[in-house]
């Protein structure tokens, strides 16, 4: 629901005002720590923090939603369904907005760290990581590879598609990524050999974390399916092309996924995005209707989400240089041909239990047009186009030194744009 949060309105934390990713009204969730401290909750604010532990003790915020969103691991906050995520968004809004009484603005702002200082987390225990592959434009690239007439599986329009990921190896932005060693085999090539991965990867996804639980035999239907998602983030699904290729028949992605995947660290509510919520893109004629159990007007009418998503590259040679990263693509979270709603349906309809802090990533958003692909395995065809960087570096998968950054902007008329803050992860030398 848009409400009075949603609304221009100024934070008297100055660097809040206009800030691209965290200005007033997005007030995302995290867990930091500073040096020598453990970890804490907090909100980002501009390029500050507002330590919620710190935040408690000043009896500035009280009750069961700010003491869990204070915790060292957020599975609390997580649980805490809309209504509570809500009262607290209005405390934390009334806290920080530039009408808070001078007094207690003062008792507010010794409870802000710079985020400069601090260290992010994985903000959740994350029990259990699933990757959809809803995509539609990112199915069609890899499926023409393969089967240039007949791209889709015939189960795309029908099912989310998705595979059980890889809990224990997510890390936050800014973690280095080691290419790992696997099992390649090139067609050329008459036997497989253990080395170096020879076709990094990245994957832009869309994250989604999983609020309210279901109990093991339990549905979540559509219609309440929504109640279950608490927030979203970014997700890099790093992907060893190679190996996948290798060894994916025929039961999916294994080691070619598992060796890492990078999120960025702020939960931003479903709440924050309220403003964003558009209707799913109708089907093309003659795509088939969802079955009844993955169909909702409701979520038909408002379950997709407006958000600008974007894929930045610097290579070493572009540090060096002092050069910007460059931008690969840019696409929008409008191009799933799936709705959050959809998947979370799906992955209960058969009972399956979720929990408070299990992650979804959407599959890879890339656009119809080759300047939104969301991977280098279709910018460069595979391995058959190489890409020309402004200083004319060429690059068809990801060299040791690379750096990957993702960005996300949710943008409307009318509201305050909010961000998600990077989603970033440099190469290092396979080990
Ligand atoms: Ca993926």
């Amino acid at each position: 629901m848009i409400d009075h949060t949603h609304e221009a309105a100024a934070s008297w934390v100055a660097s809040a005002n206009g800030h691209a990713d965290f200005p007033l009204q997005n007030l995302p969730h995290g867990v930091f720590s500073t040096a020598g401290g453990g970890r804490t909750g907090g909100v980002a604010i501009g390029d500050k923090i507002l330590d919620l532990a710190a935040a408690l003790s000043a009896g500035l915020l009280d009750g069961a939603e700010a003491e869990a969103a204070a915790a060292g691991s957020l599975n609390g906050f997580l649980a805490l369904g809309a209504a509570g995520r809500t009262a607290l968004r209005h405390r934390l809004f009334a806290l920080l907005s530039a009408e808070a009484a001078p007094a207690i603005q003062a008792r507010a702002a010794a409870c802000l760290v710079d985020a400069a200082d601090c260290a992010l987390h994985v903000p959740a225990a994350i029990g259990d990581y699933t990757d959809f592959f809803s995509g539609i434009h990112h199915a069609m690239n890899g499926g023409k590879l393969l089967r240039p007439d007949n791209p889709l599986m015939p189960n795309y329009k029908y099912v989310p598609v998705a595979y059980h990921g890889r809990a224990s190896s997510i890390r936050p932005s800014g973690h280095p990524v080691s290419r790992p060693n696997g099992q390649r085999k090139r067609p050329d090539e008459a036997a497989p050999s253990f080395g170096p991965c020879r076709n990094l990867d990245y994957e832009m996804e869309f994250g989604i974390w999983v609020g309210g639980a279901n109990a093991l035999g339990d549905t979540v239907p559509i219609a309440q399916a929504g109640e279950h998602i608490a927030g979203f983030c970014l997700l890099n699904d790093w992907s060893a092309r190679d190996i996948q290729t290798w060894e994916s028949a025929p039961l999916g992605p294994f080691l070619a996924k598992s060796f890492q995947t990078s999120i960025s660290p702020w939960i931003v509510t479903a709440e924050a995005l309220a403003p964003f919520r558009i209707p799913q893109p109708p089907r093309p004629n003659g795509d088939p209707a969802p079955l009844p159990h993955l169909f909702d007007a409701a979520d038909q009418a408002a379950g997709a989400l407006d958000i600008a998503v974007e894929v930045h590259i610097l290579t070493p040679q572009m540090r060096a240089a002092g050069l910007q990263p460059h931008r690969l693509s840019r696409a929008n979270t409008s191009d799933l041909y799936w709705t959050v709603a959809q998947m979370l349906a799906h992955h209960t309809s058969n009972g399956c239990n979720l929990s408070a802090g299990d992650l979804f990533g959407s599959g890879t958003i890339s656009a119809v047009e080759d300047t939104g692909w969301g991977s280098l395995q279709e910018l460069s065809l595979a391995g058959r186009r190489e890409l020309t960087l402004p200083n004319g570096e060429t690059r068809m998968f990801l060299a040791d030194g690379d750096e990957i950054t993702f960005r996300a902007h949710a943008a409307r008329d009318g509201y305050a744009t909010i961000g998600f803050g990077p989603c970033r992860g440099a190469v290092l030398p396979a080990q």
